[in-house]
């Protein structure tokens, strides 16, 4: 197998867009797509400040580098979910990608800064873990990107992802995100920072390839709560989908955006300010102030009952 462009020995396969590289044409590629991607939506400007969502894993620190090299101002911010090791590899990693480059990373600590683990909080709610904690990240992510001054949030996903949301949102009929399924979301509130994906384009296997060749170390785990999500699901169906059609998960993305999404409008909602955090909302207390009081309040009543069972002697 040779390089596309200079013929030399290539180092990966790239059957989506029918090409093979060589590690230097490779970089040229993924740089290439980034920078095309962030031009097509005006997803960001010099001028910008950037706060990138660093897991830990392939795709955001994949990113969080192409923007450091693009020249963009930008910082980290970790959240520690408090998934035992999996959280802590995670931020190893994150951290140490952070040290190396001199580059300022944020980290949230969910247990401490808001009184407990996410599976506490599952467990204390009886609910799906990913439920809280979907909710708790993107909550965070916002509140602390435009708290700090922050006015664009990038985040890692990548062509796997957003075709596996497609096809989740698109098998259940989701009028509700399927209008706000976009690589830029522009801000409807001025506490609400502008989201973006740069990376909507490059499959998994590119951001692996990325981190490989460049020598960045990530964390490669799956968390321990995904086995059998959804996502996973239609993740593998697509895989398979794209083994017999290859480029069909890049065409399924860029023809919604291309052609679909604008018949679809997404309706306008109503946004205040939650009576307890500030943030924006459309109820009265935002969805996370809801989650988290409850959870905080049925932990203290089982504390109580715990305690009054048992008398001091
Ligand atoms: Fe959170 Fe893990 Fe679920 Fe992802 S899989 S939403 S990290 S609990
Ligand atoms: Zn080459
Ligand atoms: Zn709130």
């Amino acid at each position: 197998m040779r390089c596309i462009k200079c013929q030399a020995k290539a180092v990966t396969e790239i059957r989506q867009h029918n090409a093979a590289y060589c590690a230097e044409h490779f970089f040229g590629h993924f740089e290439n797509q980034v920078r095309r991607n962030i031009r097509r939506y005006r997803m960001c400007a010099e001028k910008d400040r950037i706060l990138v969502a660093v897991s830990g894993g392939k795709d955001s620190l994949a990113l969080w580098d192409v923007l450091v090299n693009f020249g963009y101002q930008t910082a980290g911010l970790h959240i520690h979910l408090g998934i035992g090791g999996y959280s802590d590899k995670g931020l190893e990693a994150a951290q140490g990608f952070a040290r190396a480059r001199n580059l300022e990373l944020i980290t949230v600590n969910v247990a401490q800064d808001y009184g407990m683990a996410i599976p506490e909080l599952a467990q204390t709610l009886r609910r799906a873990p990913c439920s809280g904690c979907g909710l708790t990240r993107r909550y965070i992510f916002n509140r602390e990107a435009s708290e700090r001054g922050y006015n664009v949030l990038a985040t890692g996903h990548n062509l796997d992802d957003e075709a596996a949301t497609l096809l989740g949102n698109v098998l259940h009929w989701d009028m509700e995100h399927l209008p706000r399924q976009h690589p830029a979301l522009e801000t409807t509130h001025p506490k609400f920072v502008r989201k973006i994906k740069p990376l909507y384009t490059l499959s998994e296997k590119e951001t692996a390839t990325y981190c490989l060749l460049k020598r960045i170390r990530y964390h490669a785990d799956e968390c321990p709560n995904a086995a059998g999500a959804r996502s996973l699901i239609y993740k593998h169906a697509l895989n398979e989908i794209e083994l017999n059609s290859p480029g069909a998960k890049l065409r399924f993305v860029r023809g919604f955006l291309e052609k679909a999404r604008a018949a679809l409008s997404a309706q306008p909602v109503a946004l205040r300010e939650c009576l307890s955090c500030g943030q924006p909302t459309t109820t009265e207390r935002c969805a996370f102030c809801r989650l988290w009081d409850q959870a905080l309040a049925r932990r203290k009543k089982s504390q109580a009952v715990r305690l009054a069972s048992f008398p001091a002697l």
